[in-house]
């Protein structure tokens, strides 16, 4: 499995690009900015867009989904409960003194226990409401990989003071959905390094 991470955008959010060797299919998770870069990381792979998935709604891991739809005609995953943030894309623009990127729809509403296939390899969707109430992770059983969104960091959580935040939610989500995963899991989080669920579970002082 081809898995490449690219930093996008002013915040530098992961962009996980995922590709099956064998069918030449890719899955693009989080594309928030720089999508000529994104592109051009699949071109290089010979890839094509089956799908693009969307952690949660906030302007960083969304801003280019739509030209990203354009340029590949792949269908857009997010948790419908995130729609009334990506309904305000112009505001978190303006929070970020940004120009509003373009808006896409989505085409389908991703869920807990939906899946996603890449050849063999199944990516599990997990509900983990409370940065946003639309977050979703995704676990990846045969690449022993969890893609945590803004959920999860090292040594560290995502925030929950925006609009649609909630901090007990955010802490539910992680210890019942997330650390109940293998220790050895890597963990891949919205921002920052890798880190393993084992390290999360005895260092991160937020789990405490
Ligand atoms: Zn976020």
């Amino acid at each position: 499995m081809i898995h490449e991470i690219l930093p996008v955008g002013v915040l530098q959010c992961n962009c996980s690009i995922f590709g099956d060797e064998q069918s030449r299919e890719a899955i693009v998770i989080d594309p928030g900015d720089n999508i000529d870069q994104i592109l051009t990381a699949l071109a290089r792979y010979s890839l094509r867009v089956k799908a693009i998935v969307i952690t949660h709604a906030h302007i960083d891991h969304i801003g280019g989904a739509a030209k990203l739809k354009a340029a590949t005609g792949a269908p857009v995953y997010m948790n419908a409960n995130d729609q009334p943030l990506y309904d305000d894309l112009e505001i978190q623009a303006s929070w970020l003194g940004m120009e509003p990127p373009g808006r896409t729809s989505i085409d389908s509403d991703a869920r807990e226990g939906g899946s996603l296939k890449l050849g063999n390899t199944e990516f599990q969707i997990l509900e983990t409401p409370g940065h946003t109430q639309g977050s979703i992770s995704l676990w990846i059983p045969e690449e022993n990989k969890l893609i945590a969104g803004d959920t999860l960091f090292r040594d560290s959580i995502g925030r929950t003071d925006l609009p649609g935040g909630d901090g007990r939610q955010i802490l539910r989500s992680i210890h019942n959905k997330l650390l109940t995963l293998p220790e050895d899991a890597a963990v891949i989080p919205g921002h920052g390094p890798n880190t393993t669920i084992g390290r999360e579970k005895e260092r991160n002082p937020f789990l405490a």
